[in-house]
């Protein structure tokens, strides 16, 4: 039996809020940067081919659902900041529900939003978009939307589910909220970040960690990986200093199949630019946003890395 000492108390309270609180907090403080000074950041073209890995994924089943009707309604979990309503603006949509569980990240979106619209001429169109601040592994998202009977066509999860896997609880829940008001034959996408590689790369290392002048990665031990609550610390320059958690992907395939769901297309962010590239309207994008410069010019200062491997690590704020 454990004593009613407050001292004695704070441990097990920690251990029941979890790392959410401190992952929303680290969210929340994070700055909005200038054009200017992201162009000069060494993780410059990490972002930029970050990002336009999600407008390739986010166009692709945009596509996909507009062949089989044309008012799309999105959810995307874990919004942060608005990084994508760009891309869903364009993939003309006709409603949006965004959610983080980081409040002033979603006042930010919000604001981001209400100016993009101030800024529609009047033939412009934008989609309409609602806000929730709630913690997807533990708030049930289907109690809070405007519309209780809303559906959802894509649920767009980019970067976020790993938090997730803190336990099997959570990590059910966030899928729960994903998929559960999704239409039939909607389509759940994201990017996380690959456990296969990650492990790869720490049992290459002699220490627990790894990593560059840029990124680090480090877990508690090697050779012990629970299937939840698999921590390792991220950081990357400027941006991340969080506990992550590994997503063993055939998991949550056979837990999404609980949620209805099957498994239609998954690639590793290498093989996703393979296999993109060769579109001509992807390459002048990637050109466009200046993702990836040709390979000759990789020797680049600003890059992270002149290995294209460490872009499986891409991660965007
Ligand atoms: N999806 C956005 C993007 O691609 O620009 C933001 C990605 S950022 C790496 C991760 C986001 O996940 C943060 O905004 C964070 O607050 C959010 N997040 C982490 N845990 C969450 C949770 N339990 N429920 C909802 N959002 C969460």
């Amino acid at each position: 039996k454990r004593k009613l000492d407050p001292e004695d108390d704070t441990p097990r309270k920690k251990k029941q809020i979890g790392h959410g609180q401190a992952v929303a907090a680290h969210y929340n403080e994070l700055q909005e940067v200038g054009l200017d000074k992201r162009s000069q950041s060494r993780i410059f073209y990490l972002r930029n081919f970050n990002n336009w890995t999600k407008s390739v994924l986010i166009g692709e089943f945009i596509d996909r659902v507009r062949q089989k009707k044309s008012d799309i309604t999105v959810l995307d979990l874990g919004c942060g900041k608005g990084g994508d309503l760009l891309k869903w603006k364009k993939g003309r949509i006709k409603k949006l529900v965004c959610t983080d569980i980081a409040d002033i990240s979603v006042q930010q979106c919000k604001q981001r939003y209400e100016d993009m619209k101030g800024r529609c001429r009047y033939n412009d169109y934008i989609f309409d978009a609602e806000f929730i601040q709630a913690d997807s592994t533990k708030d049930l998202l289907a109690s809070k939307y405007d519309d209780p009977y809303i559906s959802f066509d894509i649920c767009s999860c980019q970067f976020v589910y790993h938090y997730s896997f803190e336990t099997y609880e959570q990590a059910d829940m966030m899928l729960k909220n994903a998929c559960g008001n999704l239409s039939p034959g909607g389509y759940f996408i994201g990017t996380t970040p690959n456990s296969f590689e990650l492990i790869k790369r720490l049992e290459a290392s002699e220490t627990n960690s790894f990593g560059n002048d840029v990124y680090s990665v480090k877990f508690e031990k090697k050779g012990d990986y629970p299937l939840f609550g698999c921590k390792y610390d991220f950081h990357l320059e400027e941006v991340v200093d969080v506990p992550e958690f590994l997503v063993y992907f055939p998991l949550l395939e056979e837990m999404a199949k609980k949620h209805g769901m099957k498994l239609v297309y998954k690639r590793t962010f290498r093989e996703f630019y393979e296999e993109k590239i060769k579109n001509e309207e992807h390459k002048m994008l990637l050109r466009r946003m200046q993702a990836l410069e040709p390979y000759s010019t990789f020797g680049d200062s600003r890059l992270v890395s002149d290995k294209p491997d460490d872009y499986e690590h891409a991660k965007e704020f």
